[in-house]
């Protein structure tokens, strides 16, 4: 038996013959860059999320980049401002800070939720915090009502790394990419709506921000050969467009794929070493991973014992940013770097094969091997 831990492969085929149209269409028609098919994919996107914008850009690092950046631009924030961030994030989460010039500060998650513990998050705000830097980790929302007080009691922006959570929904009924003041979305191909190969947007009700955005990701330019910002190019195929607008057609019935199996990983995983984070209200969990903690030390053990099942599994992510080599320099403002949860998450974090293609057969298979471990 072989379960690889994601078939990119599997997951395209799945709606094969469309996205061969589309990219079909493109090539045929003549036009490769800031056209038709960003402008169609740009509105269904912000329909679906709920935002008045969407600006397409070349990967969601960018995206995050051209948040900040706008918000710099735009007179909001400036260098050396403190952004609050999850200690626990993917590291692109916080280069779209420090990339800016601004200073993350690390606020720890909650072990039970794997997300940005809300109660940490006052003890963090200083003269200089400007924004709360929210990230729906492993499809996970990670907005509550508190931090969305909290941003309002100290005007701080409120900025959504949405990369791992199309689709998702808030406790309020918001889909995550609206909860705040601006969000960045991913289309990495591995993510649950993913590209085939790298693409990005900015969602937003801010129209002023919205236009800055599109300007940065188009070399500063809004109009052709007129250079209000040193930008950069950092733009979404019109081929990759397309084939999202495809892939976002089914995006609800993928992720209703993934809860299903997440379902049947709740019901079924009895292993004690084993501890699962707790299962959120319907709708706030997307399923990008299915992370589990596994206690005693018995990680790295459990994820050879898989492999030799022939059972792929992948770990998000072994080394937090604070521990980062690209970061050991940089004298970050933050002297008691005592991250406890954070770093106990890296020891025991690993994420069970799940996707729009992995079978339910597949996964019964997964649970027998980790129940007999
Ligand atoms: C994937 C990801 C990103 C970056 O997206 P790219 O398109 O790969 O640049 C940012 N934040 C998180 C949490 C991610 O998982």
């Amino acid at each position: 038996m072989n379960i690889p831990f994601l078939s990119l492969r599997e997951v395209t085929a799945l709606h094969g013959e469309e996205i061969r149209e589309a990219a079909r269409r493109v090539i045929d028609y003549g036009w490769y860059l800031q056209g038709r098919e960003n402008e169609r994919f740009e509105q269904d996107y912000a329909k679906y999320i709920g935002t008045d914008f969407c600006v397409g850009c070349a990967n969601g690092l960018d995206a995050l980049i051209w948040i900040f950046r706008a918000y710099i631009e735009m007179g909001i924030m400036s260098a050396g401002d403190e952004v609050i961030v999850p200690a626990n994030t993917y590291i692109a989460t916080i280069l779209a800070i420090t990339e800016n010039g601004l200073i993350p500060v690390l606020a720890e998650p909650r072990l039970n939720t794997l997300e940005i513990d809300d109660e940490n998050i006052e003890e963090h705000i200083t003269a200089r915090t400007k924004a709360v830097c929210l990230v729906h980790l492993y499809g996970r929302n990670a907005y509550t009502e508190r931090i969305g007080a909290l941003c309002k009691k100290y005007n701080l922006k409120l900025i959504e790394d949405n990369a791992q959570a199309h689709g998702c929904h808030t406790p309020d009924g918001r889909k995550t990419g609206s909860a705040g003041d601006a969000a960045g979305h991913s289309f990495y191909p591995g993510k649950n709506l993913g590209a085939l190969g790298d693409g990005g947007a900015v969602t937003t009700d801010d129209p002023a921000l919205a236009e800055t955005v599109r300007a940065l990701a188009n070399y500063g330019s809004q109009k052709k050969y007129v250079f209000k910002y040193a930008g950069r190019n950092s733009r979404l195929d019109e081929i990759q467009a397309a084939i999202l607008d495809v892939k976002l057609k089914y995006l609800d019935e993928d992720n209703a794929h993934r809860k299903a199996i997440a379902g049947y990983y709740y019901e079924n995983i009895t292993n004690r070493l084993i501890t699962l984070p707790d299962r959120l209200p319907e709708g706030q969990n997307v399923y990008h991973l299915f992370p589990v903690l596994v206690s005693d030390g018995r990680r790295d053990a459990l994820q050879d014992y898989l492999a030799g099942c022939g059972i792929g599994t992948v770990i998000h992510y072994p080394i937090p940013p604070h521990k980062q080599e690209c970061y050991a320099r940089q004298g970050w403002n933050l002297p008691q770097l005592q991250l406890p949860v954070t770093e106990k998450i890296a020891a025991e974090e690993l994420s069970l094969p799940i996707g729009p293609a992995i079978t339910m057969e597949e996964v019964k298979v997964v649970v027998e091997c980790i129940n007999g471990f």
